[in-house]
């Protein structure tokens, strides 16, 4: 398995992320968070599963597969901590790719969610 330096270059290569990206301005704890949402690598069921290590890719929701667009954007359970984050709605666009303060407002809602991602 490759070391996450050479994950990380591999993807940044691979999008060619726009050279306004906030990311890097991020606390490290944020960037962690911010980078596996944007992968959809991360310890939500929807990897897990692909992975052979969860018995279902379903959210316990069971609106769906628990996927990071899932949690960001509809899932049920976290409605109230979305609201909470973003009262007037926000574009997944917004949440992973918006100015420093949406990416922030981001990691601040995972946590809120007590989602380990
Ligand atoms: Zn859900």
């Amino acid at each position: 398995m490759p070391g996450k330096r050479h994950y990380q270059t591999t993807w940044n290569a691979q999008h060619s992320l726009p050279s306004d990206d906030q990311m890097p301005n991020l606390q490290r704890h944020q960037q962690t968070i911010l980078f596996r949402l944007r992968t959809g690598h991360c310890r939500l069921r929807a990897h897990m599963h692909r992975l052979g290590l969860s018995h279902t890719p379903n959210c316990p929701c069971e609106t769906g597969p628990q996927t990071p667009e899932h949690i960001l954007q509809t899932c049920p359970l976290h409605q109230e901590a979305r609201t909470d984050h973003w009262p007037q709605g926000a574009t997944l666009q917004e949440q992973l790719w918006g100015t420093k303060d949406s990416l922030i407002r981001t990691t601040s809602f995972i946590q809120a969610t007590k989602l380990e991602v």
